[in-house]
């Protein structure tokens, strides 16, 4: 990958020093083959309470406008109680790049957006350095961003497996929607709810992971980055790998 001052500049300003073997030592990587069809096993238990009984049916057939108005209209756990509003998603529908981030935060719920807080800055730092943008754009350089769970948890805690579970479908079916070409799980509950895996961040980074036949690649969650700026370097060795899995895949 031949990097441009612009995304230099970006790179100085994530913190990162810029490191590439030469070209010829750059080998694309290998992607595992694509297992046949899993069954979805849930995240929580078969039976889970529906505090409010109130999520709708049929996610799994739903066109855009008819997902984002169920999820806007959710009431299925107790997150819809202090939330100002939901939040849905953010960018192409079409874009070959999906980000998977956490839930949203403060900001979020103000705004309606995913990633507009601090770590919002980052991220979008780090998507501007390989020449990827949540803006308008062609669906080759676009990203499209999504939580795991679409309401904030009240001050920022941990979202619960029966929060997780309620929330799933909607993204499952945004995923469907989107259909993009490569996957970025950011943290450890997107890795929780896409791949299924508790196992460390740090262990499931630096290979492709496969998620609805979709290329997955593992790295750290933003705001975790801002508190760990040591694993900055390795959040942008987990981005030239999704580019690289990507450029592998042939053309787009
Ligand atoms: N963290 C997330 O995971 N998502 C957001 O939207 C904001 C912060």
């Amino acid at each position: 990958m031949a990097w441009t001052e612009r995304q230099r500049a970006m790179l100085e300003e994530m913190g990162i020093r810029l490191w590439l073997p030469p070209e010829s030592d750059i080998s694309p990587p290998s992607v595992a083959p694509a297992p046949p069809p899993a069954e979805r096993k849930p995240v929580a238990p078969a039976v889970r309470s529906q505090p409010n009984g109130e999520r709708p049916t049929g996610v799994e057939v739903m066109d855009w406008p008819a997902l984002r108005e169920a999820v806007v209209n959710c009431r299925a756990c107790k997150l819809c109680q202090g939330r100002r509003q939901t939040v849905f998603g953010v960018g192409n529908l079409r874009a070959h790049w999906m980000v998977v981030g956490e839930a949203p935060g403060e900001q979020e719920d103000r705004q309606g957006e995913p990633f507009v807080g601090k770590s919002g800055q980052l991220l979008d730092n780090m998507l501007r350095a390989i020449g990827l943008t949540r803006a308008e754009a062609e669906p080759a350089r676009q990203v499209y961003i999504a939580n795991t769970i679409k309401c904030r948890p009240p001050g920022n805690r941990n979202p619960e497996p029966e929060e997780l579970a309620q929330c799933e479908p909607f993204l499952i079916r945004q995923v469907e929607l989107v259909q993009p070409k490569i996957i970025i799980a950011m943290g450890r509950f997107a890795v929780q709810s896409l791949l299924r895996s508790t196992e460390p961040i740090g262990r499931l980074r630096g290979r492709v992971h496969r998620y609805q036949g979709v290329p997955l690649i593992v790295t750290y969650h933003p705001a975790y980055l801002l508190r760990n700026l040591e694993d900055k370097a390795r959040a942008w060795d987990d981005l030239c790998l999704a580019m690289q899995t990507l450029q592998a895949g042939g053309p787009t």
